[in-house]
C-alpha cells in the first residue's frame, strides 16, 4: 500500500490561543506551560498564581482541578470551566512476568490504543501511541494491519505519559524515559507528537531529559530534517532492510522515500543536531539476516555514529514471518561487530500479554466488530489511581 502522508508542518512551545478561543473546550494536556501563561495573562491571574496552577499539572500529575489544593476556589471553577478534563478511561492493565504492563486505553471516542509501561533495574520507561491505527502497513506490524483511523491529540499523548506517571509514581519510582514506538507514525502526526515533546522534555513541563525522550520513525524523510530543528529528542529509524526492493516488500514507505532519501536526510540531522541515531532492526528468518543483508546494513550505515538495536521477530498468529535461529541471530550480531557496529540483541517485553505493537488493540477491536457480547473480554484489573 502507497503510503499517504499528511506532511503539515508545526511548532510547539509557543502559546496557542487558537485552542484557547476554540468553541469545545481543549483536553487540559494540549497546554503547555507558555499556553498556561497566556491564558492566566488573559484572564489578569497573577504570576505566581498560573504557576501554581500549572505545577499542579507538571509536576504533581493532578488530574482534575479539584485537586489543586492551594488555588481559590473561583480558579478552579473557572479551570473546570474552560478544560476538558477527561481522560482516555483504562480498559485494562495487563502485568507481564517480565515487570512491563501493557496498557488498552479507550479514547472518548471509543477507540482503542495501548501505552506499555517498561521495568527496568535503574529506569521506568513508557511506549507512547501517536496514532489510532497506522497507515503506513509495515508487513511485520499488527498496527499495520488495523489501518488508520485517526491522529491523536497532544492531550491524548500527554495522557498517556501521566496515567502512567500516576502509576509507577504509587511504586515509589519516576517515569524518566518516553519513547513514541506505539501505534502509529509519530512524524505523520508531527505538530502534536512535537508539541508532546517539547512539553516532555521543557524544564518547566514535565522536564525529562531531551536524551530520554526518543521518537521513532518509519523514515518520514521531510519531517526528520523538520524534527532536527522543531524538537529536542533521541531519533530512532526503523530500518528493517537496507536494500530497496527488500526494504519496500517490508515497508511500504519505502516506496515512496528510498534508501537514498532517507539516508540524506538523516545524515542532515546528524549534522544539524550531532546525535547518534539508533536503527532498528527486526530480525525476520529467511527474510532479512542472511550475510548479503548484514553487508547492505553495513554499506547503508556508512557515514553515520549509529547503534543497532536487533531485535528478533516474536512470531504470531495472522503474520507471515518466524524468528530467526539463536544461531543467525548471533551471525547477523558478530559481523556488524566485528566492524565496530555496537548491535545489541532486544528482546521484546510483554510477550505474555500480547506484547507486539497494536496486538491487544487490535484483539479489542476484533472482538468488537466479530462478537459484540465479548466487549469485554480483555477487561483485567483497572489501576484506581486517577481518583
Ligand atoms: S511498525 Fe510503526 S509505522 Fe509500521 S505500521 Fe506499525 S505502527 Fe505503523
Amino acid at each position: 500500500m502507497e503510503a499517504n502522508l499528511n506532511t503539515s508542518s508545526s511548532h510547539s512551545e509557543t502559546p496557542n490561543s487558537a485552542v484557547v478561543h476554540s468553541a469545545t473546550k481543549t483536553g487540559f494536556l494540549n497546554f503547555s506551560r507558555p499556553d498556561w501563561t497566556q491564558y492566566f495573562t488573559e484572564k489578569k491571574i497573577p504570576g505566581f498564581r498560573s504557576t501554581q496552577a500549572a505545577d499542579w499539572i507538571f509536576k504533581h500529575f493532578v488530574t482534575s482541578p479539584d485537586q489543586m489544593s492551594n488555588v481559590s476556589k473561583d480558579l478552579r471553577a473557572d479551570l473546570a470551566q474552560d478544560f476538558d478534563w477527561t481522560l482516555p478511561e483504562i480498559v485494562s492493565a495487563l502485568n507481564s512476568k517480565d515487570g512491563s504492563t501493557k496498557l488498552l486505553l479507550k479514547t472518548p471516542t471509543g477507540q482503542y490504543i495501548e501505552s506499555v509501561i517498561l521495568r527496568y533495574e535503574g529506569r521506568v520507561s513508557l511506549c507512547v501511541s501517536s496514532q489510532v491505527g497506522c497507515k503506513m502497513a509495515c508487513s511485520f506490524c499488527q498496527t499495520g494491519k488495523l489501518g488508520f483511523f485517526r491522529h491523536l491529540t497532544t492531550h491524548e499523548i500527554i495522557a498517556q505519559y501521566l496515567i502512567a506517571a500516576r502509576i509507577v509514581r504509587e511504586e515509589g519510582r519516576r517515569l524518566s524515559h518516553v519513547v513514541f514506538m506505539g501505534m502509529g507514525e509519530p512524524l505523520d502526526n508531527y505538530d502534536n507528537v512535537v508539541k508532546s515533546v517539547n512539553m516532555l522534555v521543557s524544564p518547566d513541563g514535565f522536564g525529562l531529559s531531551a536524551r530520554h525522550v526518543t521518537v521513532s520513525t518509519s523514515g518520514v524523510v521531510p519531517k526528520i530534517r523538520d524534527l532536527a530543528k522543531d524538537a529536542r529528542c533521541a531519533l530512532a529509524v526503523s530500518l528493517h532492510a537496507a536494500r530497496d526492493d527488500l526494504r519496500q516488500e517490508i515497508m511500504p514507505i519505502n516506496r515512496k522515500w528510498p534508501l537514498s532519501e532517507l539516508k540524506s536526510a538523516l545524515l542532515d540531522y546528524q549534522r544539524e543536531t550531532g546525535d547518534k541515531i539508533t536503527f532498528e532492526y527486526i530480525l525476520i528468518r529467511e527474510k532479512n539476516c542472511g550475510l548479503r543483508e548484514a553487508k547492505d546494513l553495513m554499506k547503508f550505515l556508512h557515514g553515520f555514529k549509529a547503534k543497532v538495536n536487533l531485535i528478533p521477530f516474536n512470531a504470531h498468529p495472522g503474520m507471515p514471518y518466524d524468528r530467526p535461529s539463536d544461531d543467525e541471530i548471533r551471525a547477523f550480531q558478530v559481523y556488524l561487530a566485528d566492524r565496530s557496529i555496537a548491535a545489541p540483541v532486544r528482546y521484546s517485553k510483554g510477550l505474555d500479554v500480547s506484547g507486539a505493537c497494536g496486538q491487544l488493540a487490535a484483539k479489542t477491536e476484533e472482538s468488537i466488530h466479530l462478537a459484540p457480547a465479548r466487549k469485554n473480554v480483555v477487561a483485567g484489573k483497572t489501576p484506581n489511581v486517577l481518583a
